[in-house]
Formats: C-alpha cells, sequence, structure tokens
C-alpha cells in the first residue's frame, strides 16, 4: 500500500456508494469504522446533492474489535431495513472491515429479509472505485434478473415490427462526468431516430426498474468504466447488443448515430442526412464546433500542444476530438485506471505517443512537464497541476471538483455536448494568449489606463513617433540590452527561441546594434503584420 495525498479512484465502496447514491430505492449497508462517513461528503458538497446517501455504516470503533462486530453488522441491517424501508439492500465491507473478516455480506443474507440483499465482495486493496461501481451495478442487476435468465442456447425472438425500438443507457451515476446533461442529450438523439428508452440506470433507476432492462432491443454502454461488466453479461445472457461509440465530439457522435440505427433497424438519415459517418464537417450543423474550430478566429489553436489524462473513456474521446476536430496535436494522453490501460494504449498508438498509465499524480505531473503542453485535458488532478506549471487546462472527467457540476445545461456527448467542449477547451487559451499580450504590452502606451482608442488619429501619430524612436540607434551588429534580456525571459519558453530569433532578424534588416524592450516589442509588430 502506498500513503498519497492524493488519489484518482476512492476504494471500491466508494464505488458502490455511487450506485446507491444514483437510484431511488436502493440502501447500502457498509461495515465500517468510525470516520467513513466523511464519504457522505462527496456527495454532498462535490455533487451537491440535497440529501444524504442512502448508506447505513455499521461505525465499529477500537473498543468494539475485542467483542463481535459481527452483531454490529446484523443490528445495522435490521435498523437500515426498518427505517429506511429499501426495495434492495447491499452488503459490504470498507477496507478496514475486510481485515476483521466478519463476512458481513453472509451475515446479512442469513437474515432472511423479505427483500432481496446482495452481498459485495470488493476487494479493496486491490481494486479501485470504477472497478467497485460495474462490480456492484452488476452483481445487483445479475441477482434481480436471476429468475428471467433464458435457457442457454436460446434465442431472442425478433422485435414485433409494430413496436419501436427500445434501448437502456447503462453507465450514469453521481460523482460521474456530466452525466445528468449526457443522459438528457442522449435521449433527444433517440428520440429523432424514433427509439424509445427503456430504463436509464443506475442515475434515477428504481430497483424494478433493473428487472425492466431485458425488455429493451440493445443497450447503450455509455460510460463503460461502469457498465461494461453488465453490458457484457446481458448480452451473453440475453442476447442484448452494446454500442460501442462513446458519442462525444461531432464525428463520435455521427459514428453512434450510425451505428444505434444499425442495432435499432431504423433509417439514419433524420440525423446524419447524406453525409458520411464519422466526418466532422462544416455541413454537420447540428453542432457549431465544425465551423468555430474552422473559423479564421480560431486558426491560433491549429498545432497547439495537448496533454490529455483522464478515465480511459474521457480521455480516449477527447485525444479524437483534439487530433481531427480541433486541430491540435495530442503530446501525451493517457489514464488512471489499470483496467481499460489496452483501450488508451491503442489509442495512443494512433497519435504516435506512448500511452501513460498511472494513477500517481506526481508522475503525471513530470510527464506533463516534459511534454510542455499549451493545453491540459484532465481531471480535477490536472486542473491542479497544470495550474502549478502555468499551463491552460479543462476538466473532461471524474474525479471532479464542486464547479465541474455546474447548475446550467451543460453535457459533454452528443452535438451540443461538442460545442460544450469547444467552449470549455477553447477559452482557456483565448485567455491564455490574452494574458500573454497583456503581460508582454503592459508597459505600451496603448496598454495604459489613459491611452485613447488606437483607432483615433492621434494615436495613430504617436505609434508612428515611438516606431521611429525604435530605428533611430542603429549600428552593425545586434546585441541584448539587459532589459531587452529580461523582457525576452518574460516569454513563455517555448515560443523564447522563436521571439529571439525574429528580433534579431528584425534588428539586423534595420542595422540596429542594440536590441531593447522596444525593439522587441517593434519586431512582434512586425512579424504580426
Ligand atoms: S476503511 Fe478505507 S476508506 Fe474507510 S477510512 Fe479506512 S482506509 Fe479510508
Amino acid at each position: 500500500m502506498q500513503l498519497t495525498l492524493w488519489t484518482y479512484e476512492g476504494p471500491p465502496h466508494i464505488g458502490a456508494m455511487r450506485i446507491a447514491t444514483s437510484m431511488r430505492d436502493l440502501h447500502y449497508v457498509l461495515h465500517a469504522p468510525q470516520g467513513d462517513t466523511y464519504a457522505d461528503l462527496l456527495f454532498t458538497m462535490i455533487e451537491r446533492q440535497d440529501r444524504r446517501p442512502p448508506v447505513t455504516y455499521t461505525t465499529f470503533q477500537a473498543r468494539d474489535l475485542g467483542g463481535s462486530t459481527a452483531e454490529l453488522v446484523k443490528a445495522a441491517v435490521a435498523e437500515a431495513f426498518e427505517r429506511f424501508r429499501p426495495a434492495a439492500l447491499l452488503v459490504g465491507d470498507s477496507c478496514t472491515a475486510e481485515l476483521i473478516q466478519d463476512q458481513s455480506g453472509a451475515l446479512a443474507a442469513g437474515m432472511q429479509l423479505p427483500i432481496p440483499v446482495v452481498a459485495l465482495e470488493l476487494p479493496a486493496y486491490s481494486k479501485k472505485e470504477n472497478w467497485g461501481a460495474a462490480e456492484t451495478f452488476y452483481h445487483l442487476v445479475r441477482a434481480l434478473l436471476a429468475d428471467q435468465v433464458p435457457a442457454p442456447g436460446s434465442k431472442r425472438p425478433p422485435r414485433d415490427p409494430a413496436r419501436r425500438p427500445r434501448a437502456n443507457l447503462l453507465g450514469p451515476t453521481v460523482l460521474g462526468f456530466r452525466c445528468r446533461d449526457d443522459v438528457t442529450e442522449i435521449r433527444r438523439l433517440l428520440d429523432a431516430l424514433g427509439i424509445d428508452v427503456n430504463v436509464v440506470a443506475p442515475l434515477g433507476a428504481s430497483v424494478d426498474d433493473l428487472r425492466r432492462l431485458p425488455d429493451a432491443d440493445f443497450n447503450i454502454d455509455l460510460y463503460p468504466e461502469v457498465s461494461r461488466t453488465l453490458t457484457g453479461w446481458l448480452n451473453r445472457s440475453f442476447g442484448m447488443p452494446a454500442t460501442r461509440t462513446i458519442p462525444m465530439g461531432v464525428g463520435a457522435t455521427r459514428d453512434f448515430i450510425a451505428e444505434v440505427a444499425a442495432l435499432a433497424g431504423v433509417d439514419p438519415s433524420p440525423l446524419l442526412g447524406g453525409e458520411t459517418p464519422g466526418a466532422a464537417g462544416r455541413s454537420s450543423s447540428a453542432s457549431r464546433q465544425p465551423w468555430y474550430a474552422r473559423s479564421v478566429d480560431s486558426t491560433y489553436l491549429t498545432g497547439k500542444r495537448v496533454f490529455i489524462f483522464a478515465d480511459a473513456t474521457h480521455a480516449i474521446a477527447a485525444a479524437r476530438i483534439a487530433a481531427e476536430e480541433m486541430g491540435f496535436t495530442v503530446v501525451g494522453l493517457g489514464c488512471y485506471a489499470r483496467d481499460f490501460a489496452r483501450d488508451v494504449r491503442e489509442a495512443a498508438a494512433r497519435y504516435g505517443v506512448e500511452a501513460l498509465i498511472s494513477d500517481d499524480y506526481l508522475e503525471v505531473e513530470k510527464a506533463i512537464a516534459a511534454a510542455a503542453p499549451e493545453l491540459v485535458l484532465g481531471t480535477q488532478m490536472e486542473r491542479h497541476i497544470a495550474k502549478r506549471l502555468g499551463i491552460a487546462c479543462a476538466v473532461i472527467s471524474s474525479p471532479i471538483h464542486v464547479q465541474d457540476v455546474p447548475a446550467r445545461y451543460s453535457p459533454v456527448y452528443g452535438f451540443e455536448g461538442a460545442n460544450v467542449l469547444f467552449d470549455s477547451w477553447v477559452h482557456p487559451l483565448v485567455m491564455g494568449l490574452e494574458e500573454h499580450l497583456l503581460q508582454m504590452f503592459r508597459d505600451d502606451f496603448e496598454f495604459n489606463d489613459a491611452a485613447p482608442a488606437s483607432h483615433l488619429p492621434a494615436v495613430a501619430a504617436q505609434t508612428m513617433a515611438v516606431a521611429e524612436l525604435g530605428m533611430s540607434d542603429a549600428d552593425d551588429g545586434p546585441a541584448w540590452t539587459a532589459d531587452g534580456e529580461r523582457e525576452l525571459k518574460k516569454i513563455p519558453f517555448f515560443v523564447r527561441g522563436k521571439a529571439r530569433r525574429n528580433t534579431e532578424s528584425y534588428a539586423r534588416s534595420r542595422g540596429l546594434s542594440t536590441i531593447t524592450v522596444e525593439t522587441l516589442y517593434d519586431a512582434k509588430a512586425h512579424f504580426a503584420r
């Protein structure tokens, strides 16, 4: 075990809490020491839930360890059932409780409650939060559907053509990234294709909703970190296919529409028209992103160096958008979950970079510093890292902070999601550019408060005078003055070499013997024309 200040993921029981808290009538009894209730804050403070998570803690203390902590488990299960009257109960151990081996799940199962009791075995020392969420979701559904699984080898009957196709949206949870709004966006797409949503789960679902999952024709694997284990089982057991495309970005949304339409047997043209799937062309008018990214105002985006580190789903999708739709250069790609390392490695190979698979934020910080990107797309950990390094950053994935749960509608999936991503990735760069210009020109006469608007004639005359001043003491070879050098050092390191070369060639072309601060700015103005 490694002690650390920050982690990308909590222990697996936090994943189980995410499933319980996402649903409406599920309760979780967690065998855990005093102090573990800290986890409630993740949901009430970060996710801004207006109620405590549906979790009862056994809250054993050091003095309880001498007696029977098993009795505490039974008492907590009985109390939770009486008080909350859930439709199903999850029971499991936190990391510390795992060590005392009370078998809390088995104890609860033996209590003969009149509701399904799902015993969770989540190895806290080898697995993490997302895995815990995926396992919990899978075991819960499996327990609820146990009596509906068809005999092995039986064929799923074809859909009655008189009925509209139906899909389940699987994987959205609390503490996921923008799940609430992504679901709305995907619902809109499905509606436009004539596909009904059967169940959304776990977010907002009831236990009875989970029993209805097999009524859908196929599953949409929206957040594979949480839903892929379940959709795999539903495919094997009920013959329900699942989507593979994550609809993030214009190209991927169009691919997703094509994939969903094929699974549902419907015509994709209401959303795709006659266009080629995957093409983020200008005519993909459902989103402003393709045109904005190509507009003259965005030309400074071309070739921007971007480092991406997130959960696998968002990291892989973001890399495609960055490279294919924004015109950025991907200089780093990685994820913190080893379970999805293979997918990320495959994606990284497409961009000619080596995937970084690590849950050590210090290692990630080193890799970012070495790659010297102009933009970091990451989690809230990378937001801190980028801030320390003075690099622009946008958050694209959990783990998140409170500001990543916005009050406004803010999906990242679908066509509207592409608009949101354009704004949130590009604005930090615009701000970075503005900040840089303001810094460089802070002493310029046009940038002090007393300066009149630059289009007025008086200013034009002043500009001429300054330009002439800069050229007045011409000599043979250009040498940097101390002030000039100092100013040059304020330019970000990745463009400093170019600024030095341009200024020297400008000075030489004008026969200047020294390069002052003014020469530097004159050169900049000259090359900017
Ligand atoms: S049981 Fe695990 S999560 Fe809870 S306080 Fe101990 S180490 Fe932390």
